[in-house]
């Protein structure tokens, strides 16, 4: 069978998984191409206006691999770590493919409960079961994927820059070069460095999680808000960009969490969705690598 996978949402932290198992399983993987304008163009036309720009584009990749393959994976994931929950959305994002994109192939909608392997196997099982009924088969695509999962090492740390400036936010906005236009190669250009939360270990970032008053009920928040708070207190980075999506329930929060802890440290929120004008984007950009810039100056004299 081909099985589609959409090029959208966690695929980019969860790829090697993904496609190892299917591709273990014996199926034929069918993945849509990097986003690019028709893939936005056919998200927003499908999905509810009200969706953020990462649904909108994933439905663009949904909608794209509709007639290309014999099932589809629509992920609804519901947890990545235990007593944590990420983004409702998720959670019925089949719903809201399979109910908005027309003529849609059958979908694997399994929940993903991710926070322990054996948690995760009890999807991988029932997933396999679409496929093949060699429990053995599963269960060593299963352990592959695994294997190819923790060899992967997502992130960016770049070395030999003056400036460096941790980037935040949602692995789709961060690693998406489409959605974020670019950005990573535009600091690269002006001599800036990145780093990302995949740099600062899982102790660590537990570590400043415990600095807020009430442990954070989403995943993203402890992540972007771990990861802030680490780099700006110990002054990793000369300043922090962070990336959200236009009506993002959980950045509205974290936002706030992160700027009340890092009080006068330099941070550029850099909202996004489909009406994002690049120029303007690129104004923001530049002026706020000009004040890192210069107060590095100030403070060499
Ligand atoms: S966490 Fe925010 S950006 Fe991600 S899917 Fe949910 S609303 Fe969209």
């Amino acid at each position: 069978m081909k099985v589609g996978v959409p090029r959208g949402l966690l695929f980019y932290k969860y790829r090697p998984f993904i496609t190892t198992f299917f591709e273990e399983l014996g199926e034929e993987v069918v993945l849509s191409p990097e986003t690019d304008k028709e893939i936005l163009n056919l998200g927003s036309k499908y999905s509810v206006d009200e969706a953020c720009l990462p649904v909108k584009v994933f439905h663009g990749h949904a909608a794209y691999l509709r007639d290309k393959c014999d099932i589809i994976f629509l992920p609804r994931i519901m947890q990545l770590r235990e007593r944590e929950y990420i983004c409702p959305k998720f959670c019925g994002l089949p719903e809201m493919v399979i109910n908005s994109v027309p003529d849609m192939p059958k979908a694997i909608t399994f929940p993903i409960y991710a926070f322990s392997e054996k948690s995760l196997r009890k999807w991988a099982v029932k997933t396999g079961l679409i496929f093949t009924k060699n429990y053995l088969k599963i269960h060593n695509s299963y352990r592959a994927a695994l294997a190819a999962q923790k060899k992967f090492s997502p992130g960016i740390n770049d070395i030999d820059y003056d400036i460096k400036i941790a980037l935040v936010g949602h692995p789709y906005n961060v690693y998406d070069s489409f959605v974020n236009m670019e950005l990573v190669s535009k600091l690269h250009k002006m001599g800036i460095g990145v780093i990302t939360e995949e740099y600062i270990g899982d102790e660590l970032i537990d570590k400043e999680v415990k600095t807020l008053f009430k442990r954070p009920f989403w995943t993203f928040t402890r992540n972007s808000y771990g990861f802030s708070s680490y780099v700006g207190t110990h002054k990793e980075v000369q300043g922090i960009i962070y990336l959200s999506s236009f009506a993002c329930g959980t950045d509205s929060i974290t936002i706030e969490f992160i700027k009340d802890r890092l009080d006068n440290f330099p941070i550029l929120v850099l909202k996004i969705d489909e009406q994002t004008g690049e120029a303007g984007f690129n104004t923001r950009i530049e002026a706020f690598v000009d004040m890192l810039k210069r107060a590095v100056v100030n403070c060499q004299l």
